[in-house]
């Protein structure tokens, strides 16, 4: 680019190229590149210009004039004569920034080819977004040709299709050409002049085109990439951040003309229309995505009601942009961006302590901040231009989305590693709820299954003397009677009945009746304990003792001293003793007479009692049949 102050002497390093950008813009600017990191990729090449190699650095013969029109617009032949008064004056911004001016400028330019050999020079503007450029070359006799450029004309007018206004100039070795450029803008008008052989120009363009290609390679691989997380874990925060990013990747191209070139090349005021509307859209976007990945809305809820008036604000913005002036908008909207910048990093930074996410995020924005910043000091010249600094917003806006998208995953991760916990938790409280349920469960149905087996075993007692009853002995009976079916073994049988009981009842009432009977059903339990044999209340004052495996003699036996010992008894009752007998009916069957029914065991016995009875009582009486071992 052509130094615009001050040839320090004809024909030396006049033409020194510089930085693209003034200083004086450069907070305005800084701050839409904050949104939007375009520019950079504008002065991406001309850093190749600004080298100038021996031979054609030497273009220009006079130093760079200008002049500011007041009021009215000059003709070039105006403008020939305000040069011949002197009127024209030298050029006190070398980065070509002339601040916010609706008035038209026009530049002088005196050059020459200093000896290449090739005629086919371009003059370019290295601004995408300058409004109108008009173009005069006046050539050594006197021919004047006049071209049109800049973001408010047609592209096909452009010398060569790029995203840069450019004119082409025919300047043969050691001829002289004048050049007289009118400029006109409603935004910022920066008018950064490059003059060089067209060859030489666009080679060094490649470096340049191809930086912005793998910016453009990087913003769609990570596009599609979060798209594609979006589609598969259904997180919209993925969606959000697709959002931002082709917003932002979309605003980058109408900035440095890519958009112009490509997407509407005939349709000037609607790219100049689409980039008011669009640049609050974005910065909609930003704050949308910040807020949600933020969770302001849990963190900060305040900050959060700010974010999202603003974002009405903001869609307040867009909507206006449709019919106020490019001129208003442009200022309202860089206005904007100061306002949300702050209010996404005070977010960031309020959600800090308590959002561990939060740091990525901002060591995202960090990237980016950091990256204008070096931008700015390059611009202002603090710093040296170098590859790394001077694409430093282009690296710096890649390197954001780039650790914004790993910010994505490490909330992701968080949040599972948290669902995963609280999933645990559920799964081991719910687990440890349903072990003391079972426990308790568990305790119930035991109390159950006693109280049952407790009630079963009621069921089969007396109550009056608590042997066993006779429904259960008609059990106890026919168990008995398959034993010693299936084993071969003898059964024996008594039938006991007390003497004279009903007298006993009359003589001492029927409490001291029960007593007897309480007495001689624990004489038999207390007899037959560590035996097989078992006892049960047959009815009345009646008892059966039966005898599994228990042959005549032992029987017999048993029979004898079980009568002996209740005739020892003593019971007294009111001081008085009862004597109480018994009598015995005994049948007992041997291993290979065994009955079938139980009833004929007792029938047997009964027969054998009855018998007793009649010899007098208080005896054992063997049924007929076991006594002949029948
Ligand atoms: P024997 O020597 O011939 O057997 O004469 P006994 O009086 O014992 O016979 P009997 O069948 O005439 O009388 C039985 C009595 O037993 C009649 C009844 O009142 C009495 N008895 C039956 N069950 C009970 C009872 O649970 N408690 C009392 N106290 N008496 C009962
Ligand atoms: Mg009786
Ligand atoms: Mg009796």
């Amino acid at each position: 680019m052509i130094d615009q102050q001050t040839p320090t002497a004809p024909n030396d390093r006049q033409y020194r190229t510089r930085s693209a950008f003034d200083a004086r813009l450069l907070p305005a600017i800084a701050a839409l590149l904050l949104v939007l990191s375009a520019l950079p990729i504008a002065t991406a090449y001309s850093r190749q210009l600004a080298t100038p190699t021996a031979g054609h650095d030497t273009a220009l013969i006079e130093p760079l004039r200008l002049l500011h029109e007041r009021g009215a617009r000059l003709t070039l032949d105006e403008a020939r004569s305000e040069l011949a008064e002197g009127r024209f004056e030298r050029n006190d911004h070398p980065a070509g920034n002339y601040g916010f001016r609706p008035e038209g400028m026009w530049f002088h330019l005196r050059l020459r080819n200093p000896g290449i050999e090739d005629p086919n020079w371009l003059l370019m503007v290295n601004y995408p977004l300058i409004d109108y450029l008009e173009v005069y070359i006046i050539t050594a006799d006197g021919n004047v040709s006049h071209r049109r450029s800049g973001d408010r004309v047609a592209f096909a007018e452009r010398a060569i299709p790029m995203r840069e206004p450019n004119f082409a100039l025919s300047l043969p070795p050691g001829e002289v050409v004048e050049v007289f450029l009118r400029a006109e803008s409603q935004s910022s008008m920066q008018v950064p002049l490059v003059v060089a052989p067209a060859a030489d120009f666009l080679a060094d363009r490649i470096p340049g085109n191809q930086a912005l290609g793998m910016y453009y390679g990087v913003l769609a691989a990570l596009g599609l990439y979060n798209l594609i997380l979006h589609l598969s874990v259904r997180d919209r925060i993925f969606l959000w951040y697709v959002v931002y990013l082709v917003s932002f990747g979309i605003l980058v191209a109408v900035l440095n003309g890519l958009a112009f070139q490509y997407l509407w090349p005939a349709f000037p005021d609607f790219g100049n229309r689409f980039l008011i509307v669009s640049i609050p859209l974005a910065l909609m976007a930003m704050l949308q995505f910040s807020r949600r990945f933020l969770e302001t809305d849990r963190h900060a809820p305040r900050l959060h009601r700010l974010i999202n008036w603003t974002m009405l604000a903001l869609l307040a913005e867009s909507i206006a942009a449709l019919f106020l002036s490019y001129r208003t908008c442009v200022l309202v909207e860089t206005a904007s961006v100061f306002i949300v910048t702050p209010l996404v990093l005070l977010a960031a930074f309020r959600v800090l302590p308590r959002y561990r996410p939060a740091r990525y995020f901002l060591l995202a924005w960090s990237t980016l901040l950091i990256s204008l910043i070096v931008y700015s000091a390059v611009s202002f010249g603090y710093l040296p231009k170098q590859p790394l600094t001077e694409y430093s917003v282009q690296i710096g806006s890649a390197l954001e989305m780039v650790l914004l998208s790993f910010a994505l995953a490490y909330r992701f991760n968080l949040l599972k590693a948290e669902n995963e916990r609280i999933q645990s938790d559920a799964r081991e409280q719910l687990e440890s709820r349903v072990r003391a349920r079972t426990y308790e469960l568990d305790a119930t149905l035991k109390r159950l299954e006693d109280a049952n087996r407790r009630l079963e075993d009621f069921s089969r007692r007396d109550g009056l003397t608590n042997v066993y009853n006779r429904r259960h002995l008609d059990h106890l009976l026919q168990q008995a009677l398959t034993d010693a079916h299936d084993h071969a073994h003898p059964l024996a049988l008594m039938l006991l009945d007390v003497d004279h009981f009903k007298q006993i009842n009359d003589r001492h009432g029927h409490l001291a009746g029960d007593d007897c009977l309480r007495a001689v059903a624990r004489c038999c339990r207390e007899m037959l304990s560590g035996s097989e044999g078992t006892v049960a209340r047959y009815g009345g004052e009646e008892f059966v003792v039966l005898l599994p495996s228990t042959g005549l003699d032992a029987a017999q036996r048993l029979a004898e001293a079980l009568r002996e010992r209740i005739e020892r008894l003593l019971i007294n009752v009111d001081g008085r003793t009862i004597p109480l007998t018994i009598s015995i009916g005994l049948h007992c069957a041997a291993a290979n007479a065994l009955p079938l029914s139980g009833k004929d065991l007792i029938a047997a016995a009964d027969e054998a009692l009855y018998r007793a009875k009649q010899d007098g009582r208080n005896r054992v009486q063997l049924c007929a049949a076991s006594a002949t071992g029948s």
